[in-house]
């Protein structure tokens, strides 16, 4: 493991770089919003740690109102366990025995749920836990538009009645994530992606009602599109991960009416290395910041970031502003905070703005990695 870049109690500038920062306050106001969001709204939040895979937010978040987390990998349900983290939902199909075996064996004391779109994925999930003679709350996975995994609705009622057949699998309502709505730019277009999504739980549920199967939660939704579940009535709990952090390509997003303002709190600290005359270099490539999504943003500065490969960046002027010095700090906000922090092993948390904040924590990013 890569040393810290900083210890507790540093100014920003003996940050080593590159190095995954979280501005803490900016942070911790994106939790509060949400919070508020979803206690308004009666819907319960369970946030994504897919975002962070980070113990220590997974931790901050329960204590900020979260009933729990979402993780996609039983590797990640595991570091998150490690870290003391008792409530995860792998809102995700996982049909390996193997998998399946090493999710059964956590702590009794850890709250499990997960995701099954498949009779082989039930039979197989009931052979694990019956075995380690736990219970796991089990969520049908419908196909809510995304055309990932998940059920047509029609066939989530014949999943449910599979789950109920089986002791230490309780039947715990619907997964329904439309992921492809998350980043539809106008409002439009997210609206009409979640009336859909919204239409198919309503009948997956029936679906499952008219079998006389109790349905009693339906969970979903991301950052892009939360307040539409949120309003619709069918939608009980709301799972978005990129909120805490918002990435460059969120930002694109034209916002919800009435959407709580989330603000950029995940920037990687780089410096400049070389200077020329019509441009600057920074330590930071695409090994520090996943650009699947859009190069990163150049944070309070008038320059554009130019893809200067694994280990470099390139600042361009945008307008007269002087290109920065030797060993300036530049700030980046990533194009995509999830595949952005898989790169990490430490986040930096800064508390009084990143001019002259001073590191609070550092936390280790506990599941990057874990794609097991
Ligand atoms: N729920 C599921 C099942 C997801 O796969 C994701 C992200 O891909 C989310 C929630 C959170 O989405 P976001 O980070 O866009 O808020
Ligand atoms: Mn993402």
């Amino acid at each position: 493991m890569r040393p810290a870049p900083a210890r507790v109690g540093d100014p920003v500038d003996a940050i080593d770089s590159p190095a995954l920062v979280v501005e803490i306050d900016a942070f911790e106001r994106n939790l509060a919003a949400m919070d508020a969001f979803a206690r308004s709204h009666g819907v319960r939040l369970r946030p994504h740690a897919k975002t962070h895979k980070c113990s220590a937010i997974a931790l901050h978040q329960v204590a900020r109102g979260a009933v729990g987390v979402c993780v996609q990998k039983v590797g990640e349900a595991l570091a998150l366990a490690a870290g003391g983290v008792r409530d995860v939902f792998v809102s995700n199909e996982v049909i390996a025995p193997t998998k399946l075996a090493r999710l059964a064996a956590l702590p009794s004391d850890v709250q499990l749920a997960i995701a099954v779109d498949s009779v082989v994925g039930i039979e197989r999930l009931a052979a694990a836990i019956q075995a380690s003679g736990r219970q796991i709350d089990v969520y049908v996975e419908i196909d809510a538009g995304q055309g990932r995994c998940g059920v047509p609705a029609a066939e989530a009622g014949a999943l449910a009645r599979q789950v109920v057949a089986h002791d230490g699998l309780r039947f715990a309502g619907l997964q329904a994530y439309h992921g492809g709505a998350q980043h539809l730019r106008s409002v439009a277009e997210r609206e009409t992606a979640i009336r859909q999504a919204v239409a198919m739980a309503t009948a997956a549920r029936a679906a499952v009602t008219s079998l006389s199967i109790d349905c009693p939660l339906v969970t979903g939704a991301g950052s892009g599109s939360f307040l539409l579940e949120a309003a619709s009535g069918v939608y009980g709990e709301i799972q978005p991960g990129s909120y805490a952090f918002m990435d460059a390509d969120y930002a694109r997003n034209a916002p919800l009416p009435g959407s709580p303002r989330f603000e950029h709190a995940l920037f990687v600290r780089s410096q400049v290395i070389a200077r020329h005359a019509a441009h600057a270099v920074v330590d930071a490539g695409h090994k520090s910041h996943a650009i699947d999504s859009g190069l990163p943003t150049v944070w309070g500065r008038n320059f554009e970031f130019r893809n200067g490969g694994d280990e470099h960046g390139l600042l361009h002027p945008r307008g007269d502003e002087p290109l920065p010095a030797m060993g300036d700090t530049v700030w980046l906000v990533p194009g995509h905070c999830d595949p952005t922090v898989n790169l990490h092993e430490h986040l930096v948390a800064v508390r009084g703005g990143l001019d002259r904040g001073v590191v609070e924590a550092v936390w280790p990013i506990d599941a990057r990695g874990r794609l097991d």
